[in-house]
């Protein structure tokens, strides 16, 4: 077995693409009616590492902590929230045409904002103008000005003007924080780089409420922590850093944002946006809607306005990241094997159970490990095609084992486990099976 070098970042890009599509991840939505630009529906295969990815990012934020509660708010939102959030007048990219080629961009993302990168027309763009990423609807059968609905552009807000309701039900102070994961919609200009932009995507967002004068502590506590979170699923430290802003990036109220970044086969590319946004959200609803947005602590008898730092990830992106970084080919005995190092807990499939033969004697057994394991974890269950082929397929599917099912375990009661990476197989009896797996799949 010897290594070939990585797929240079190009076809990387392709490849985790067409693997996507064949063995169910991403496929592109609406195909059979010529596909609708930009979306994708999440696969068989997809939807469970994508799941995967969501629970992690709750294991890490909300379960393993006392500290953070957790919301599901609505999608659908009236113009108040978004007027008062700032959304309505500043939720914008500047827009621009071609002239020439007709085709549009977005003005802050050309390398040269006078020459267009589609048909090299000099000047031939119109002017900029501020075009709003936020969708539009109606609530109910009239289209009335008072009917306007907006789709979320993002989870935050449902945060902050829950935060009232939160702090009653929930009896906690700050610092706690309020987690949400959910859809979020923005019209891009430019959606593109398969799931990295797309005008519908899945967000993982912390709103964390802090005394005002443990701001920065907390700011850097969130930006170490969420660094961290990528690392032990395994992205490789030289595929990430962290980028904090330039003073001029900022927005007019956070006192501190950085992003963490992954080097995507493009370059480096955002994940995670972590902000110190000071009071500014609770302010903006306190005074729009007139209710008092702010935490009176009785030890002190001290009313203030809680800061918010803000950990804001995307939840398809990063599995995107996931995925680029699991990717492997290596040569095993004159064949390139696929195989996605997935750690084990995103891993979409964590055991096949794979009888040996479709021969009727050996499918009862099967079955029975299936049964066995299924409580415990999510199983792959494949009877077909050669033994080698399907561990190929386990592997490239990133299943961290493979259990075969074999005409001496009728006698021995044993099986053979395979090891993806490692592709060491072990023979263990099926009374230890459950306690030999679970370990090294946490
Ligand atoms: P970008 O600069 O890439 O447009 P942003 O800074 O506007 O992103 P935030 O508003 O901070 O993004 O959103 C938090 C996270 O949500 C981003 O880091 C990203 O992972 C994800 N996200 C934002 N927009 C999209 C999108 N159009 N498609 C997929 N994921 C997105």
């Amino acid at each position: 077995m010897s290594e070939v070098s990585v797929p240079n970042d190009v076809t990387l890009m392709e490849k985790v693409v067409n693997l996507s599509k064949r063995r169910g991840f991403v496929f592109p939505s609406a195909e059979i009616y010529g596909g609708f630009r930009s979306t994708y529906d999440y696969g068989p295969i997809g939807v469970q590492l994508l799941r995967n990815v969501k629970d992690a990012w709750w294991r890490s934020m909300v379960q393993m902590r006392d500290d953070v509660v957790g919301l599901d708010a609505a999608i659908l939102s009236p113009p108040a929230i978004w007027e008062a959030s700032g959304h309505l007048k500043n939720f914008t990219d500047p827009l621009v045409d071609c002239r020439q080629c007709r085709e549009r961009y977005r003005e802050d993302q050309l390398e040269d904002p006078t020459t267009c990168p589609g048909c090299g027309g000099k000047g031939t763009f119109t002017e900029a103008r501020n075009f709003n990423l936020m969708f539009k609807t109606h609530a109910g059968p009239v289209e009335s000005d008072a009917a306007v609905a907006y789709l979320r552009p993002e989870t935050a807000q449902g945060m902050f003007v829950n935060f009232s309701n939160v702090l009653q039900a929930s009896r906690k102070k700050p610092p706690f924080g309020i987690a949400q994961i959910g859809k979020s919609f923005r019209n891009e200009i430019t959606p593109g780089n398969f799931v990295f932009r797309t005008r519908e995507f899945e967000q993982m967002e912390l709103e964390f409420f802090v005394p005002p004068e443990e701001a920065q502590q907390w700011y850097e506590y969130w930006c170490r922590t969420r660094y961290q979170w990528y690392v032990d699923l395994g992205i490789p430290e030289s595929k990430l850093r962290m980028r904090p802003h330039d003073p001029d990036e900022l927005s007019h109220y956070s006192s501190g944002t950085s992003d963490v970044e992954f080097l995507f086969p493009w370059g480096w590319g955002e994940l995670e946006g972590v902000a110190n946004r000071g009071d500014y959200d609770l302010t903006q609803h306190a005074t729009h809607s007139g209710e008092r947005l702010d935490y009176f602590d009785q030890a002190t008898n001290t009313r203030y306005v809680p800061h918010v730092i803000e950990p804001a990830a995307g939840a398809t992106r990063t599995m995107m990241a996931f995925l680029l970084a699991a990717y492997d080919e290596e040569e095993v005995r004159g064949e390139t094997r696929t195989v996605l190092r997935l750690h084990p807990r995103l891993a979409p499939y964590k055991v096949a159970v794979l009888p040996l033969s479709k021969k009727d004697d050996l499918m009862p057994m099967a079955r029975e490990v299936l049964a066995l394991l299924q409580p415990h974890v999510m199983c792959d269950f494949d009877e077909t095609q050669a033994i080698g082929r399907r561990y190929r397929r386990q592997d490239e599917l990133g299943t961290p084992f493979c259990v075969t099912i074999d005409f001496d375990s009728l006698t021995d009661q044993s099986v053979t486990v395979r090891e993806r990476d490692t592709m060491d197989q072990v023979r263990v009896p099926v009374a230890d099976l459950v306690a030999h797996l679970l370990p090294r799949l946490a």
